[in-house]
């Protein structure tokens, strides 16, 4: 429960320093270059002030580019994240909603220990959070099968990677969109590959009202379920072509028992 309590309270900050990201940089420049100035040159002529504020910023930039500041001075992107390790690796896993990803990633952490990250059950838990502003308007996201905002999954995915402290991450149900992908291959990590679950519309349809039964999920319902079909067919999906292109995609069919599927999940990761 502590855990719990820690987590959301860290993904608050995540959030503050989130929006405050970029004027804290914008606001740190100008002012460290400025008082080193000051202490340089006192009221001393111009071109010393300019001097003293030209080695203040080349001071900066050298510890900047050379990993000298602490992270937390240092806003990385325009999302304003801390950096992740350098030997961090993702694997994005991508299908349309009731595919059974969370079933085969929950096997593939048996096997071979990565930690899964599910974008929907962080949202869900952010929505939770007593105190969270971004509770209402994610449950309406959910409820009407569109994305949220990718500032706040993002910065949900960014701090479950940190606190975990583990290397490797399937990173499930996300990116749902190409302008996310991009922005967590830039802001993040890069992905190594994406597994795509391929599985009928009907078959999804199925498996969702099963599971709508007991869920308890908001949009485990037949008018959830359709608009969550339009948004991962006219949105989603174009993030499974985009890599395809780049020949990162590795698709399994689902339409098969889960230990026959899990057969063909576990290929893709035995030789990596
Ligand atoms: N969602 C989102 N961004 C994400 C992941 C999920 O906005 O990166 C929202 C979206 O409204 C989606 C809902 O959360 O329809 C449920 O996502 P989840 O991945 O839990 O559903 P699944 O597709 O696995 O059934
Ligand atoms: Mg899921």
């Amino acid at each position: 429960m502590a855990a719990v309590f820690t987590r959301l309270r860290a993904s608050a900050l995540a959030h503050k320093s989130l929006f405050a990201g970029q004027a804290r940089l914008a606001s740190t420049r100008p002012s460290a270059a400025g008082s080193a100035a000051t202490n340089l040159n006192g009221s001393g002529p111009v071109y010393s002030v300019m001097a003293g504020a030209g080695l203040g910023l080349g001071a900066f930039y050298y510890a900047y580019f050379n990993g000298f500041l602490p992270e937390h001075s240092v806003a990385k992107g325009r999302l304003g994240l801390s950096p992740l390790a350098k030997d961090v690796s993702v694997v994005f896993v991508l299908g349309g909603p009731g595919a059974g990803k969370g079933t085969q990633c929950a096997r593939i952490v048996e096997e071979f220990g990565f930690v899964h990250l599910s974008a929907g059950d962080l949202l869900r838990a952010e929505r939770q959070r007593a105190g969270s502003p971004y509770g209402e308007l994610i449950n309406n996201y959910i409820k009407e099968g569109q994305i949220v905002p990718m500032e706040i999954t993002i910065a949900l995915l960014h701090q479950a990677m940190k606190e975990s402290g583990s290397k490797r991450f399937l990173i499930d149900g996300f990116p749902r969109a190409l302008d996310q992908a991009q922005c967590f291959e830039d802001e993040v990590c890069k992905s190594q590959f994406t597994l795509y679950f391929d599985c009928p519309d009907e078959e999804m349809l199925r498996r969702l009202l099963k599971r709508g039964e007991s869920s308890g999920r908001v949009d485990d319902n037949i008018e959830s379920i359709k608009k969550r079909f339009v948004t991962f067919h006219e949105t989603s999906y174009p993030v499974v072509e985009y890599y395809s292109k780049m020949n990162k995609v590795k698709t399994v069919s689902c339409l098969n028992p889960v230990d026959k599927v899990y057969e063909q999940t576990r290929s893709h990761f035995l030789h990596l």
